[in-house]
């Protein structure tokens, strides 16, 4: 079967190097043919058309045909739905079997599906391969075979079953001999796929060890930069998993702990795929929201009068990005202190974030909200003025996203915290209690 090719369906492993797929696929005499496909089912639902995350996937691709060409091949890529695209690659290629890596949210699952029903009708194989995450779905277990869904004990089994001899970087070598020898094609451009340039750069991923080694101390404070960056590469396959550990394991323990927060939130997402629209304690689905355009406004221009959520969601906006403890302060003041359904915070930041990623992004929604994976109840809320002088003690982070701040133009808090407080705390007691009845 030399004449025919094995499709690499790239996905969100935007790489040619250690890709789980490719490594398989080079265990047969086969070249390999490469393929991407502008999904339009996913690129139409996007508000933005400069999104600057079809611009990084674009400027990716770029990169890997030009790496494709000097090995004499091509990438091929397609615009349109999942369905007809592929149906054209596999009347116009040769090809005897599609690999690609796993893709664990549901849209991804059914559109998976269907592709192999494709596939099959037309006599070719089709193959996924675990290649997002160390261990997968049922990988790391309760000792009843039951999914883990604390987290500490989740990681402490993660670590246990980790072995760093096993769990490398793939080691493999492609060559002219071992990719489809075909014609280069520029890709299209963005104007083509129906996009335009962004002013959001997307920043480079940082591992160094003065970052790993100081992390644990470091990574609570907005104004220092001191984390990776890692996110919107490890969502979209630059960097791969295998090597992100790798490194990981040169820092402190917190670093490792933190890409184990991301297994965690996608095989919840995986074992409960409920928890996609609804609360994974089900309690909480009887919540009484207020649901307040207005205030919902307020929070997402930035302009509560609680500095520290309006320094982040000004960053989110400008940046496309948001530092960490400043999501949990600023997704906490949204569903507690405005008592707003933790989805639509949930959707603004999947509009909005570079790295977005459904688990991440639904797992730490819902961990502030208090109805998801959380050993704790409900009872945690956060007070932006004590996290504020906790973690920009200096106002670095705040004088940089809200200049304003101190004179007359910034506006007043929109709500006495001590009072909404009180507000979440009962509503949410309200809740529990009315499932009880
Ligand atoms: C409300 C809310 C929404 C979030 N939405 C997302 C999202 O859509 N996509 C996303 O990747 N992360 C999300 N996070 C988690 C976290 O904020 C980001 O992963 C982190 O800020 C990205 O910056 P970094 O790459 O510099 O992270 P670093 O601190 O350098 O961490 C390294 C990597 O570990 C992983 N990680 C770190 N913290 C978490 C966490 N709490 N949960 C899951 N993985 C984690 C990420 O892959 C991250 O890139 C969210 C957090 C909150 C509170």
């Amino acid at each position: 079967m030399k004449d025919k090719y094995n499709l690499i369906w790239l996905r969100r492993d935007l790489r040619l190097s250690d890709n789980a797929a490719v490594h398989h696929a080079l265990q047969s005499n086969r070249q390999l043919l490469f393929y991407f496909n502008f999904d339009t089912e996913i690129l139409d639902q996007l508000e933005n058309r400069a999104d600057a995350r079809v611009n990084f996937i674009h400027s990716e691709l770029q990169k890997i045909n030009h790496q494709l060409g000097k090995l004499g091949s091509s990438l091929v890529v397609k615009l349109g739905l999942a369905r007809e695209c592929m149906t054209q690659v596999l009347q116009e290629y040769p090809i005897a079997k599609v690999y690609a890596n796993k893709d664990y949210e549901l849209f991804a699952i059914d559109r998976d599906k269907s592709i192999e029903n494709i596939c099959k009708s037309q006599q070719v194989e089709f193959q996924l391969y675990k290649d997002q995450v160390i261990f997968e779905e049922q990988e790391i277990t309760k000792k009843d075979g039951k999914a883990y869904t604390i987290y500490t004990p989740y990681m402490k089994k993660w670590r246990s079953e980790f072995d760093s001899t096993v769990h490398q970087p793939l080691e493999y070598k492609l060559s002219s001999s071992n990719t489809a020898q075909i014609e280069w094609k520029k890709m299209p451009s963005l104007e083509d796929i129906r996009f335009t340039n962004s002013s959001i750069k997307i920043p480079a991923f940082n591992l160094s060890s003065e970052m790993l080694n100081n992390y644990e101390a470091r990574r609570n404070f907005p104004a220092l930069k001191a984390t990776s960056n890692l996110g919107v590469h490890l969502r979209f396959g630059t960097i791969s998993i295998r090597k992100a550990v790798q490194e990981a394991l040169k820092g402190d323990d917190q670093f490792l702990n933190e890409l184990i927060w991301r297994e965690f939130f996608i095989q919840i997402l995986a074992n409960f795929p409920k928890v996609e629209t609804e609360c994974f304690k089900s309690a909480y689905n009887n919540m009484e929201w207020i649901n307040n355009e207005k205030d919902f406004e307020k929070w997402t221009n930035g302009k509560t009068g609680f500095p520290i959520v309006d320094a982040g969601m000004r960053e989110l906006k400008a940046t496309g990005n948001m530092h960490n403890r400043v999501r949990m302060i600023a997704a906490s003041f949204l569903v507690k202190d405005l008592l707003i359904d933790w989805r639509w915070g949930e959707a603004y930041f999947a509009n909005h974030l570079l790295d977005y990623d459904l688990a991440a992004n639904n797992g730490n929604w819902q961990w502030v909200a208090g109805c998801g994976c959380d050993a704790a109840p409900y009872f945690r809320v956060f007070n932006p003025t004590e996290q504020q002088k906790k973690f920009d003690p200096d106002m670095e982070y705040i004088r940089k996203w809200v200049p304003e701040f101190g004179t007359e133009k910034y506006p007043k808090q929109m709500i006495d915290h001590k009072f909404a407080r009180i507000r979440a705390l009962e509503t949410y007691k309200k809740a529990l209690q009315s499932e009880l009845i």
